[in-house]
């Protein structure tokens, strides 16, 4: 049976990888995959999780099934740490997840179940496995104008004109903070306007937040999505912990549903547990329980803060060092964008022929849309990754 299936291009990025591994230059720079690398290049286990760990291991007793939802705790303590007071704890119905992305798979089936006809919006570009998964599962996608290719910036206006398009039941999907793949980002200013386009249309919101803490800070970063949850009667919420526990084979994330209607919240609550049960049953554990006992433990939190702010300040200097450096080679600012992007990534801007360019000439290795990621840089490989820019006439 199995020969009637279609066979799938690799994965692009991945297969990025693969090259970058194969290319024999000892002066190779990768900026492809989207996983955070301190300055030697590794992407270290955080002191907190080693902590926990440590302590899990000494005092976990069994391993028996959590429950469909995964660990109440698990929620409450995500709930607040993405939500903080914006909504009552009673508003939200919400389940553990194997990472974001079975947060942002269960999101789309909820939709799907709620509302077949219902159409996701997505910014153009998104992640590109929203699309993916939105196609795979027949839900009709509809990009919204965002990145401004002259500014590197959000083509704000394009954005609001083509949201507005939307109708009562459909979804808008928006990235919380540190949009990926372009580093580009609204202001809490134009987050307003959004917030009213929703209220006009009745479309429903869903919030992506998958770098909570890279941007400008935890609290900060988890702004917007509080804004959108206090302002509309219902939204989505598809949170990650893979980046900023840095936890990602853990395969941690929780999908919180939104609701001021206490009977669609039950709803919603029940409706989430069944599509775990579908599709893989209970959650899994083991990352959800490290992030528990961090954000409940006031030494592991602090010491979790510290860290991440460690990483967010390290992804900020190297944004300014390579701003500066392409000024100074540039004679110009066109390249002050990436000072302004926040995250791990930046659009750079350039054409698939110069990112090739790039690659075979000068063996940096960034996706074909030119996004970089900045956390693969260090305070060496910042001056050649400029004058690489340079000289390929970007
Ligand atoms: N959403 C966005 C925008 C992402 O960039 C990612 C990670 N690449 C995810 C969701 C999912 O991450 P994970 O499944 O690894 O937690």
């Amino acid at each position: 049976m199995f020969e009637t299936l279609k066979s799938r291009p690799a994965d692009s990025i991945l297969a990025l990888v693969q090259m970058y591994k194969e290319d024999p230059r000892q002066t190779k720079i990768d900026l492809g995959v989207g996983v955070y690398k301190d300055a030697t290049g590794l992407t270290p286990i955080m002191r907190a999780i080693k902590s926990a760990e440590h302590q899990l291991w000494e005092e976990q007793d069994t391993k028996v099934y959590t429950g469909l939802a995964g660990d109440p705790a698990f929620a409450d303590a995500m709930i607040k740490l993405v939500l903080g007071e914006a909504v009552a704890r009673e508003t939200v119905a919400a389940v553990a997840t194997p990472g974001g992305t079975g947060a942002v798979r269960q999101a789309f089936e909820l939709i799907q179940m709620a509302r077949p006809e219902a159409r996701v919006f997505v910014s153009n570009p998104t992640w590109p496995n929203h699309v993916s998964i939105l196609n795979y599962l027949g839900i009709e996608v509809v990009p919204y104008r965002y990145f401004d290719n002259e500014t590197r910036g959000v083509d704000f206006d394009g954005m609001i004109e083509d949201i507005g398009q939307a109708k009562a039941g459909d979804v808008v999907l928006l990235h919380g903070c540190c949009h990926n793949p372009t580093g580009a980002n609204l202001n809490l200013t134009d987050w307003q306007s959004v917030v009213d386009v929703l209220l006009e249309t009745g479309a429903v919101p869903m919030i992506d937040i998958a770098y909570q803490g890279f941007g400008d800070g935890l609290e900060e970063d988890a702004r917007a999505t509080r804004l959108v949850a206090s302002s509309v009667p219902e939204c989505l919420i598809a949170a990650s912990c893979s980046k900023n526990f840095g936890i990602y084979r853990e395969r941690t994330g929780l999908l919180m549903a939104v609701s001021q209607d206490a009977d669609a919240r039950k709803l919603n609550q029940d409706t989430l547990a069944f599509l775990n049960r579908q599709n893989y049953s209970f959650p899994p554990d083991h990352g959800a329980r490290l992030v528990t006992m961090i954000l409940n433990d006031d030494a592991l939190r602090a010491d979790w803060m510290a860290e991440l702010e460690e990483v967010r300040s390290s992804m900020l200097e190297l944004r300014s060092q390579l701003a500066s450096e392409l000024q100074r080679l540039s004679g110009s600012d066109r390249f002050g964008f990436l000072a302004q992007h926040r995250g791990m990534f930046s659009r750079l801007g350039a054409t698939s022929e110069k990112v090739e360019e790039m690659r075979s000439k000068h063996g940096i290795y960034m996706v074909s849309d030119s996004r970089m990621n900045i956390a693969g840089l260090n305070a060496e490989t910042v001056p050649i990754l400029a004058k690489a820019i340079i000289d390929s006439g970007i």
